[in-house]
């Protein structure tokens, strides 16, 4: 018999207390089902803590399957819990339900779950009340005390890596926005990469050792690096075609149907560079560790690519394009 009705202390035992037993990460002292949750942080760790809401119509459309729902809002904060070089270890869920709804929730656990079987994290507490949909997670993580990465770490000279590709998210938004399928295997990426980005937690926890600076690509590539620049209090020589951008972006029979406000390549490039939601890593290194960064990234199974240097004078400059400098404002209006 289906069920229709739920409170809420019967939905958190159903559904969340459930999943936190099927899906351990780091070891809680005290998890769901009491007032508070207990933790202990090993000697020599500091806590790393981000949360981040979405809201249905604001961050997702509103039909977006459950599934997706749960998967992200959990992806976006490991993504940060990687950006500071720290291991994801526990998480706590706010969840504001229209109605309740089995198959919904049974959708966004799946999604939840999937990620914390790719990325081991423990959910340890939470809320749940009715209202218009919206999820909040709070994620925690370890890193070695003194060495989180942080945006104010690059220094004049510093080498600027991106990881993996960018632009496949904007393209799966176009995709969505434009009512496009995604009949493609290069456009099915783009939008899997929207829906279901894999945050870049192996390469962030590698990093904490080598990196002076890091920041994970969500409002888009160039006013990343800027929140990375303008922290460190310097700027940046780039070169624009260096970045690895979506092949779909690469292939202007797939462009055309974008109607991107530039659709030639160097605007699809543009677009790539500004569009938000990959959850790639931005970072800066001492050149010496150019060699380091490379056999970390191999090991984290994830590519790396240099594109850039960090210099004293403010203002991110192409200098493949006769030193042009960039604007990452300039670049959101397609
Ligand atoms: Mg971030």
């Amino acid at each position: 018999m289906p069920v229709l009705y739920m409170n809420e202390f019967a939905l958190i035992a159903t559904y969340f207390k459930t999943l936190s037993e099927r899906v351990l990460g780091a070891r809680c002292d005290l998890g769901i089902g009491d007032d508070a949750a207990l933790v202990t942080v090993p000697l020599g760790k500091q806590l790393a803590i981000t949360a981040d809401t979405l809201v249905s119509g604001v961050h997702f459309p509103a039909d977006t399957v459950p599934f997706d729902i749960g998967y992200k809002a959990l992806a976006v904060n490991l993504s940060d819990l990687a950006a500071m070089g720290a291991r994801p270890a526990w998480f706590t869920l706010c969840l504001t339900l229209p109605q309740f709804s089995d198959p919904w929730l049974q959708g966004f656990c799946a999604g939840l779950e999937t990620l914390m079987r790719e990325i081991p994290v423990t959910l340890i507490g939470g809320d749940t009340t009715r209202g218009p949909l919206a999820i909040t997670i709070q994620a925690m993580g370890l890193v070695d005390s003194g060495c989180a990465l942080r945006r104010d770490g690059a220094k004049p000279g510093d080498d600027i890596f991106v990881s993996g590709c960018v632009g496949d998210a904007g393209v799966g938004l176009r995709l969505v926005t434009q009512n496009i399928a995604a009949d493609k295997s290069i456009l099915n990426t783009a939008q899997l990469r929207l829906n279901r980005p894999l945050p870049r937690n192996a390469l962030g926890a590698a990093l904490g050792a080598v990196a002076s600076s890091c920041i994970d690509v969500s409002d888009g590539l160039l006013a990343d690096l800027g929140h990375i620049l303008n922290a460190s209090g310097t700027g940046a020589d780039i070169d624009v075609s260096a970045v690895p951008i979506s092949p779909a972006l690469l292939d202007p029979a797939l462009v055309a149907p974008l109607n991107l406000v530039d659709g030639s390549p160097q605007g699809a490039r543009r677009f790539a560079l500004s569009a938000g939601d990959d959850y790639e890593l931005c970072f800066t290194a001492h050149p010496d560790k150019r060699v380091q960064i490379m056999a970390l990234a191999q090991q984290a199974g994830v590519s790396v690519t240099r594109f850039g240097t960090v210099t004293a004078q403010p203002g991110i400059f192409d200098l493949a394009n006769g030193g042009v400098m960039l604007t990452p404002a300039g670049y959101s209006h397609f």
